[in-house]
């Protein structure tokens, strides 16, 4: 699939729930409203459609959400998928989580073929984790992580920059990634629907964790691409450590962008900072799969250049009334 600007889609994000167990303050309201039941997609529903990205050339997927093991049939969803992967069609099935049930999951997951997830921590200190995610519990993520790890999955950790919340956390994180032998990437907070504080009092650009790590130790550019919107650095004296930086604000990174994402129920959004989409679910309820293979091609003629989310002194534009917990993150 190749879009209006050129660029190569073998990368979908599939949000499997906008539902989740923790509220963090960045990504939701403390009150959040969500979707009934019978606007989310079955299970059939994506595994059809995922089917259809596969034969149109995706060869990367990531479940995410809201979080995507709270769905009760996610196992199903995985081993649904997970055949493309037995027969080279898809190269890797993977998923983003708070890791809060990943205990529970993980040797399933890791028998469906999944080999790396990214586990999103914001902090190892335990009150500033159960604040940031309003109530969560810091020592269930981390057993989690160690199940998968003896699974033989490798962990990706995704840390938010947050002014005042975690703004001292990057190095002590660094060093115990560092010594677990796990990946690191710090994201800078994005404008994505309304939350209970103003986000330009939290925003911070990465340049301040990156100062604060090299008090420490240089970081080494490195050339390793994963092909989504991070650059990766080497910590020194960190050898294997990948520490990824994802700068939407300071640095906008759409030139190579080659994903789309279908949100629970079910709209395909070309890009997270955009409104517009393609009703794939009621393409598919009202005529099969011919009507979500020409959806597709809507969607690819749609995917616009660039996003346009800003956060200054001044504020927040090209914010988006969505939340990242229903289009995926
Ligand atoms: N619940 C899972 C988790 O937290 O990993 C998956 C969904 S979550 C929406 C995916 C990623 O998006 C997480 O790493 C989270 O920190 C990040 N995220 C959520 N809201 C964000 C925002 N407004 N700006 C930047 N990243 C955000
Ligand atoms: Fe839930 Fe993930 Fe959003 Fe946190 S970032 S509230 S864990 S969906």
């Amino acid at each position: 699939m190749i879009d209006g600007f050129g660029r190569r889609i073998d990368y979908l994000r599939i949000s499997v729930t906008d539902r989740c167990d923790l509220r963090c303050r960045y990504c939701m309201a403390e009150k959040m409203t969500f979707l009934p039941r019978s606007e989310v997609l079955s299970l059939e529903e994506i595994a059809i459609i995922a089917d259809r990205f596969i034969a149109r050339g995706v060869r990367k997927i990531r479940l995410t959400g809201g979080e995507p093991l709270v769905r009760r049939d996610i196992p199903d969803l995985v081993h649904r998928i997970s055949r493309h992967l037995a027969t080279g069609t898809l190269e890797e099935l993977t998923l983003t989580t708070n890791g809060t049930r990943l205990a529970h999951h993980a040797d399933d997951l890791a028998a469906a073929g999944v080999r790396r997830i990214n586990v999103s921590i914001d902090s190892l200190n335990p009150e500033t984790y159960a604040f940031i995610t309003r109530g969560g519990k810091i020592d269930a993520v981390l057993a989690g992580i160690r199940v998968a790890r003896a699974a033989g999955i490798r962990i990706k950790i995704n840390m938010v920059a947050l002014k005042g919340l975690n703004d001292h956390d990057y190095l002590p994180m660094l060093r115990w990634c560092a010594d677990q032998g796990h990946d690191l990437t710090l994201i800078e907070t994005m404008p994505l629907g309304e939350i209970d504080e103003d986000r330009s009092d939290r925003y911070l650009p990465l340049s301040h964790a990156v100062a604060q790590i090299e008090t420490a130790c240089r970081l080494i550019p490195i050339g390793y691409r994963s092909g989504g919107p991070a650059r990766y650095y080497e910590p020194e004296g960190m050898e294997g450590l990948r520490l990824g930086l994802i700068t939407p604000l300071s640095n906008n990174f759409c030139t190579g962008c080659n994903r789309m994402r279908l949100t629970c129920e079910g709209k395909i959004f070309m890009c997270l900072g955009h409104e517009d989409h393609v009703d794939l679910k009621t393409a598919y309820r009202t005529g099969g799969i011919a009507a979500v293979d020409e959806s597709l091609d809507r969607a690819l003629i749609a995917k616009p250049q660039a996003h346009s989310f800003a956060i200054t002194a001044d504020g927040t534009s090209g914010m988006t009334r969505r939340h990242m917990n229903v289009t995926g993150g």
